[in-house]
């Protein structure tokens, strides 16, 4: 990174009167600080501020504070006072002082991963400048305690000890709130909030053994700091990881007027969409508060009011309260503040149109005046992101490459989840109702904790409201509950982001974390209950719930037609049976690139032939019990040829060491011995002899097929007769048989040479004939560097990238877990190579043997069948090399098309 000298910009200005960043610089100014100024610069009222850039933050973490403080300070004075001349308030001052925010923003948005701290600037004196020119004491005091709260846990790092006990400070105003006989935080009277002011103070003396800074100037600097330390706290440290973000990008951090939403009735603060985050619609909806500030909304404090009328009675409808108690206690803001929605309404349609993407924005409403604090690109499950990009589309906003570009191919696997079967919800047992904040399906069993959320297999999270502290259990979790917050509240951006079920604001839900349980009326729900959640609905179920496959919308339809469209990188599937053929038909697949025989072995009827073919002594008892099998197989095929509708369908023939298939466990061995009328030592003792040190490397693949040339033949007759059998009632099939663990010419031609013979034998038979092709996988290195001599023979190559991988890095898969994750921990590797396909060292082996192949034969067909045939950055790779198709599990088949269009796009 360049470094930072004293005469680079470090502070950039937003507001209405100085700006100099735009939403293209969203890598220094971060996404927030960005689009600060891009409001600044469309005209739409922000609040004057400044940002200081992500470098800084880089710079910070090699230097450390005192030489950071350094090196900023000229210019944030300058700032700030700027700040100070449009605001007409003095930072410092006593009796007219200048509040302000500290905020920070990432160049991609990570909703409450870092600190912010508001009302800073304030101390016992300024607080009595700020009644009087206010001449609103409460306001005033509100301020101010919150400002002690924010700090004193942000800067001062106040929390609770264990996580059955409450944050300190909240703990402090239950208490008070207990005393007084109130519920709600707008219920304190002034002493009540000077009492927490000093509570706090307290509080925060005894367990840091330090004063409240009372200099405005020191609450600055601590304030940066803390944004630039939460850079590298857990939480925002676990963000990046799930997401793949380096961090080395570091954080902005905005320094900005403080507006006050807390002013009294005719202020407020909310959050809005400019369409449905959870299901796409194009519908602007959102949550507000009156007389409240900053986090109040997202963090669940009191119930939130719906921005639009619509949106308040559908929500009134779902909270059974009638119409005259909303209007009287939970009016929209369409309602409420007729004038101030038709100015939000405006900002919104131009701020969408502006970005070409639905937006997540916040605001506040100050004395009847409406600032906008902040607009990004908003987070959206995956059903949104199809509706929303195809929507665009549709509208004109944007281009077919920018709809397509638009799509996060991986999210798209959300849509392909089951959802909860429609008649056994008819019966199902509804116990309570909230929001239906993020759309899916989850049952599990109830946990209260977040870091328990692995307790059981299937864990719904329960809790009163999440935090940014809960991201990983939320994230292992099924599904979120939560008792309280709303549309918008922290729980349910969350979980939308994450594809995640979520219902939220139950509020006939009280949860006890001590006793580890909730009720609601009368019923007890204690961790371990199962219970179900239809995040589409906000029902909330007791018990299990069946599930069907969900029903994919028309705009996913248009998607992957457009998909087509671009793409040029054939998609097919692997799948070892009719069933997951025709999943994967449905899905568009264009044919089948791994069919695995093995599986079929292992169903009940089969496994008994396959071990007495195994355990036979001699060429005649094995080909005996491959006689047995060749039915069952060529069933399989029948089966598999039919779904795929005439697409070509490459059968692997059998690849794993046949120990796999033997008992090893005593019973079972006893019954196969009495099974095949053998002894018991006699089954043990080949049991033994097929015992390998080192099975991945040992007798499998081709080397099953060269040693044993019948389990081929029967192979090959099984794949020549089904197609023959179709052909004979009309239906096409294009089988192409493949050769597993090539590794010379030699192994390849072998093989070749008995498929070609029992295809004759078998046409003969028939009378007919079919088209068939031989190839082989390569996941050998030694194959992709002899590829040129193994094409002459050769008709396709599929990069068996599992087996490829494991062996040009030498990684047993089997046995990597444990080393792996500290790898990756350590940043050793960036990602899982089993996962993520290693473009650099594996993928050359994959570039050379398409490259050496082609040499030889130009028209080579080249595919690709492991696992990273559905992961869209090594889709992006296959397409750079060229490759005719890759293949993938059924339910990546979308995911591949799209990455393939977006591979050709970019
Ligand atoms: P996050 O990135 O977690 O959304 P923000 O920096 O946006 O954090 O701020 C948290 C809350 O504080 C938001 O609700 C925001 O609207 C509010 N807030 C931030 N700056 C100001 C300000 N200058 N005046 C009033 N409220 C503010
Ligand atoms: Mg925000
Ligand atoms: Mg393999």
């Amino acid at each position: 990174m360049e470094t930072i000298s004293k005469t680079k910009k470090q502070v950039y200005h937003f507001g209405t009167q100085e700006t100099d960043g735009d939403r293209s610089m969203r890598n220094l100014l971060g996404g927030k600080g960005a689009n600060l100024a891009e409001m600044s610069n469309l005209g739409i009222p922000v609040p004057p501020g400044f940002t200081i850039t992500t470098e800084v933050c880089t710079k910070y973490n090699e230097v450390g504070r005192e030489e950071v403080i350094a090196l900023l300070k000229e210019e944030v004075e300058k700032a700030v006072a700027s700040i100070e001349k449009e605001m007409e308030t003095s930072f410092g001052d006593n009796e007219n002082p200048l509040l302000l925010s500290v905020r920070s923003g990432a160049r991609v948005s990570m909703p409450g991963m870092m600190d912010t701290v508001l009302n800073l600037g304030l101390n016992d004196e300024s607080v009595l400048g700020l009644v009087k020119r206010t001449n609103n004491e409460r306001f005033a005091w509100d301020s101010y305690r919150r400002f002690v709260q924010m700090y004193g846990g942000v800067v001062l790092g106040m929390k609770a000890e264990t996580k059955e006990d409450e944050n300190p400070f909240e703990e402090i105003i239950d208490n008070l709130k207990g005393k007084r006989r109130i519920k709600l935080d707008t219920q304190f009277t002034v002493q009540d909030l000077q009492d927490l002011v000093y509570d706090f103070k307290d509080a925060i003396k005894k367990s840091t053994g330090r004063d409240f800074p009372t200099d405005p100037w020191e609450q600055l600097w601590g304030s940066v700091m803390a944004v630039f330390d939460s850079w590298n706290g857990d939480r925002a440290v676990y963000y990046r990881k799930i997401n793949g973000y380096p961090a080395d990008w570091g954080t902005a951090v905005n320094v900005q007027a403080m507006v006050f939403g807390n002013m009294g009735d005719n202020s407020g603060t909310g959050v809005c969409f400019t369409r449905d985050a959870a299901t796409g619609v194009n519908e602007f909806n959102g949550e507000y508060l009156i007389n409240a500030q900053g986090e109040d909304v997202v963090a669940g404090v009191r119930t939130p009011q719906q921005i639009t009328k619509m949106g308040s009675q559908r929500w009134a409808e779902l909270a059974q309260i009638d119409e005259v108690e909303r209007m009287k206690d939970f009016p929209s803001l369409e309602e409420l503040m007729p004038k101030i929605y038709t100015e939000l309404y405006e900002y919104q349609e131009r701020l969408e149109k502006h970005y070409h993407d639905m937006q997540d924005m916040e605001f506040t409403i100050q004395n009847g005046k409406l600032w906008i604090l902040q607009t990004r690109n908003g987070k959206r499950t995956g059903a949104a992101m199809v509706k929303i990009a195809m929507d665009l589309l549709k509208e004109g906003q944007v281009s077919e490459k920018e709809a397509l570009l638009m799509i996060e191919a991986n999210k798209l696997d959300e849509l392909l989840h089951p959802i909860f079967d429609t008649n056994a919800l008819k019966r199902a047992p509804v116990v309570a109702q909230g929001l239906p904040a993020s759309p899916g399906a989850a049952t599990g069993q109830i946990v209260f904790f977040a870091d328990e959320a692995d307790k059981f297999k299937n864990t719904i999270l329960v809790r009163t409201e999440t935090s940014p502290e809960d991201l990983e259990g939320m994230n292992l979790a099924k599904g979120i509950l939560t008792a309280r917050g709303g549309m918008t509240s922290h729980a349910a951006v969350v979980a939308r982001g994450m594809g995640k079920c979520c219902v939220s604001g139950a509020g006939a839900l009280k949860i006890n974390y001590k006793k580890r349980s909730m009720t609601v009326g009368d019923q007890v729900y204690n961790e371990g209950d199962w219970i179900s959640l239809n995040g589409s609905t906000g029902n909330i179920i007791e018990g299990k719930v069946a599930t069907m496959e969900p029903e994919l919308s028309g705009e996913f339809g248009e998607l992957m037609e457009l998909s087509n469209k671009f793409g040029n990188l054939k998609v097919r599937t692997n799948a070892d049976n009719p069933k997951d053929a025709k999943i994967a038909r449905n899905f568009g697949a264009q044919g089948i690139g791994l069919a695995r025989t093995e599986h079929m072995f292992f169903e009940v009827d089969r496994i008994k032939a396959m071990r007495e073919m195994i355990l036979a002594d001699t060429t005649k008892g094995r080909k005996a019990a491959l006689e047995e099998l060749l039915p069952m197989q060529r069933k399989d095929f029948e089966g598999i040829f039919e779904a795929m509708e005439g697409c070509p369908v490459t059968v692997r023939l059998l690849d794993p060491p046949l120990h796999e298939f033997v008992p090893h466990q005593l019973a079972t061995q006893k019954e196969l011995a009495e099974d095949l009328h053998i002894s018991l030592s006699a089954v043990k003792n080949k049991v033994a002899e097929l015992h390998e040190f080192n099975p991945m490397l040992g007798h499998r693949g081709c080397r099953l097929g060269i040693t044993y040339p019948e389990i081929t033949e029967m192979q090959t007759r099984a794949i020549m007769e089904a197609a023959l059998n179709l052909k004979a009632k009309g239906i096409e099939s294009k089988p192409e048989i493949m050769i597993p663990l090539v590794g010379s010419f030699e192994e390849f031609e072998c093989q070749d040479k008995v498929i070609r013979d029992t295809a004759e034998v078998v046409f003969s038979e028939y009378g007919d004939t079919v088209d068939f092709t031989i190839g082989t996988m390569i996941e050998v290195p030694r194959a992709a560097l002899m590829a040129d001599t193994i094409a002459e023979k050769a008709d396709f190559f599929s990069f068996g990238t599992n087996d490829l991988t494991q062996m040009t890095f030498g990684y047993s898969r089997d046995d990597a877990g444990k080393f792996l994750t500290v790898y990756l921990e350590e940043g050793i590797l960036k990602n899982d190579p089993f996962e993520v396909l290693d473009q650099d060292g594996v993928g050359q082996l994959v570039d050379i043997g398409t490259k050496r192949g082609r040499s030889i034969k130009p028209d080579l067909k080249v595919g690709i069948c492991g696992e990273h045939g559905g992961e869209p950055s090594s889709v992006e790779f296959c397409h750079s090399t060229g490759m005719d198709y890759v293949s993938c599990s059924p339910f990546r088949v979308p995911i591949a098309r799209v990455a393939a269009a977006q591979a050709a796009l970019k």
